[in-house]
């Protein structure tokens, strides 16, 4: 059991590093740590997490009674009480707005694509709780769903979440979340991401298995019809035997002429009869290339 002073100070820690790596503004975000088995040590509403001290953190039980501490608890408090009720594994939880992911949150794109391996291997996927407005019951409501088998998810339009087993391993998590965030951001403006195969994804989670590395719900690549986000961390990677990353060209569809240079640059990574889906205005545009050619 780590002692409450060391906790307090790594809270002001965490919080210090969120606001210099720009995952919070102002006075955005919020840290919590379990104590005990019925108390929490909480950061107080309305400070700059990068400029905290030991002394302003709140202690509440689990209905959010305060119990110590000179300031009022965070405003989301009832979204850190529900994870905590839910997840006894759980020891701490981070929220904060880093802005790649929450980009992402914002265009309603959850990042639950299987494009790098150790995410797949830590996280999973992370999928958007619906809108809520922030500080009222919505948002326990919204993160209901997923919290049973994630550790991270984003929050539409407003920012991300991630519980650990203790505190640095929450913290970890929200870096990872826009770590990866970025990387898929890039590799969307240079064309679009390969995918990891639902094949290779398995052999991922057997990984974790070998690895001891602990995740709250297993893999699956289809969505369960009637609520698979509580039991499962559902995964998009195409199947594809005897291969270990697949174009995507179902979110991306390629034009003949990019098609082409990829086999031309790596003879074999694109197989002879792969279905390619085209728009009718990208349909068009190819057989007009092809008849201006033809003249
Ligand atoms: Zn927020």
């Amino acid at each position: 059991m780590i002692h409450e002073s060391q906790l307090r100070a790594d809270i002001v820690e965490v919080g210090r590093r969120l606001y210099a790596r720009g995952y919070t503004a102002s006075n955005d975000g919020n840290i919590s740590v379990r104590l005990d088995a019925g108390r929490l040590l909480m950061t107080p509403t309305s400070v700059c997490k990068g400029f905290m001290t030991v002394e302003m953190m709140c202690i509440t039980d689990l209905d959010g009674r305060k119990l110590a501490g000179d300031r009022d608890p965070s405003s989301e408090m009832q979204m850190h009480l529900e994870v905590y009720r839910r997840r006894p594994d759980v020891q701490a939880v981070v929220h904060a707005h880093p802005p790649i992911a929450t980009g992402f949150a914002v265009a309603g794109i959850p990042l639950d694509r299987a494009v790098l391996a150790e995410v797949v291997c830590t996280l999973g996927s992370v999928p958007i709780a619906e809108y809520a407005t922030p500080s009222t019951k919505e948002l326990p409501e919204a993160v209901r769903q997923y919290v049973q088998a994630h550790d991270g998810m984003l929050l539409a339009n407003h920012g991300a979440l991630t519980l650990g087993k203790d505190l640095f391993s929450a913290y970890y998590k929200m870096e990872t979340i826009e770590h990866f965030a970025t990387i898929s951001l890039v590799a969307r403006m240079l064309g679009g991401e390969r995918l990891l195969s639902r094949e290779e994804v398995f052999r991922l989670q057997d990984l974790r298995g070998r690895y001891g590395i602990a995740a709250p719900a297993p893999i699956c690549a289809d969505p369960v019809p009637g609520g698979g986000a509580a039991d499962c961390q559902v995964v998009q990677a195409p199947s594809a035997p005897g291969q270990r990353l697949v174009p995507d060209y179902e979110a991306f569809p390629a034009d003949l002429a990019t098609l082409a240079a990829r086999r031309a640059h790596a003879p074999g990574s694109v197989p002879a009869d792969q279905e390619i889906r085209l728009t009718y205005g990208e349909l068009t545009a190819l057989i007009e290339d092809a008849v201006k050619n033809l003249r």
